[in-house]
């Protein structure tokens, strides 16, 4: 540019600059003023965090560097597969999470206490941590049967859903409080088996003088029904039929029964699980032993009580199926199912025995309350869904394969 252009140039530019500063004042002004109030916003709101999470750690540190072990008891035998390997599972897990700060050691039923007196263990702390079947403690608490498996009650999947969205697990630990124990779901066996019998079953006069292990409620239920029921640890059941100590017994189901070799002492295999539509096992923790652990091994230890739960229930989803084709084809087992009298009788034993159950103990009212609110709402609508699918299934591909 020549000097007359420049200058003109210049001064536009000088004059437009100055103008716009002007203008744009107020505006930068403004973003100032809003960035200042942003930043104070942020800096109360962190603080505020931080308040709120330092007084809910004020009873033990968030975390630390100490390293803990715990000691588990099973009312399984030791590595046994699918019931036991929750327990395992478990604390794999937290050690994998807690990078080896909690170590869990596993004792097998019998090995420090017997199978079942691990509630008793981990409640006076003996062991820090069990793992078994509430069910086994319906002598000490009635209510417990509800967070194993009810007769003709929820299946796996509902259960979980009361549990965790139903109200089911707040009760769960009410019911455990006065025993120094955090009850935690421990997985879930899925629909059991009806159990392994010498006699076919066709009537319920055929259940008349028979001796059956068989826990829980469905055990008062069978005797309602003119049998006798036991509840007997797992390692004890195949010598007690073999021997004649018991008529017939249910365990879980094919995956489970075929380990422990059911096949070779019981010629029919009898379904469906009216017994036990979805066993749900436990986690139990000791109060204390809880306490003891900064609140990120609390976490860890739910979160792998959950997580190994969860894996059980597709362990035995997974493997269930060969184990029954190997049954039958290779050991010549004879699968029948209980007609249906048989069954219908069996649900009338059990509401005379939840009415006598709810009458005996107030908690056991009380969960009871929950567990029927629950199970009414979730089977109308699983009858239009997950019940709905699995009949249509049959009606769709008939025999056909998928
Ligand atoms: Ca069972």
């Amino acid at each position: 540019c020549n000097t007359r252009i420049c200058s003109w140039y210049n001064r536009e530019i000088t004059m437009t600059t100055a103008s716009a500063e002007k203008r744009f004042t107020p505006i930068i002004i403004l973003l100032l003023v809003a960035a200042l109030v942003a930043v104070i916003a942020l800096w109360a709101t962190d603080k505020a965090g931080k308040q709120a999470v330092s007084s809910h750690h004020s009873e033990g540190a968030a975390t630390s560097d100490e390293y803990f072990e715990w000691k588990l008891v099973t009312t399984w035998p030791k590595n046994f597969p699918g019931l036991g390997s929750a327990a395992e599972n478990l604390a794999r897990m937290v050690d994998e999470m807690s990078n080896g700060r909690l170590k869990i050691r596993v004792y097998g039923g019998g090995e420090i206490v017997p199978a079942l007196g691990v509630f008793d263990a981990v409640s006076q702390g003996v062991a820090d941590a069990g793992h078994g079947a509430a069910y086994y403690w319906k002598g000490k608490v009635p209510s417990s049967v509800f967070f194993t498996a009810v007769p003709f009650g929820l299946n796996a999947q509902e259960t979980f859903g009361w549990l965790h969205y139903g109200g089911g697990l707040e009760l769960w630990e009410e019911a455990y409080a006065p025993y120094n124990l955090i009850p935690m779901g421990g997985g879930s066996t899925g629909v059991q088996m009806g159990g392994w019998f010498n006699k076919e079953i066709n009537s319920i006069e055929d259940l008349q003088g028979l001796k059956m292990r068989i826990p829980g409620l469905a055990g008062e239920v069978f005797t309602e029904a003119g049998g006798t029921s036991v509840t007997l640890p797992g390692s004890e059941l195949y010598t007690s039929l073999q021997t004649g100590v018991i008529d017939a017994l249910e365990w879980v189901g094919p995956y489970n029964d075929r380990i422990f070799g059911f096949h070779q002492v019981a010629q029919y295999y009898y379904y469906p699980g009216w017994h036990e539509p979805g066993s749900v096992l436990e986690f139990i923790v000791n109060k204390e032993s809880m306490a003891a652990l900064p609140e990120d091994l609390q976490a860890i230890v739910r979160y792998a009580a959950r997580a190994s739960s969860q894996d059980m229930l597709d362990e035995y989803t997974g493997r269930n199926n060969e184990s029954l084709r190997e049954l039958i084809e290779e050991h010549g087992v004879e699968l029948r199912r209980f007609p249906d009298d048989v069954l219908k009788a069996l649900w009338q034993g059990t509401r005379v025995a939840l009415d006598k159950l709810v009458a005996s103990d107030p908690m056991a009212a009380k969960v009871y309350a929950s567990y029927s609110e629950f199970y009414k709402g979730v089977r109308n609508y699983h009858h239009i869904s997950e019940q709905a699918y699995i009949n249509l299934r049959d009606v769709v591909l008939e025999e056909e394969d998928f």
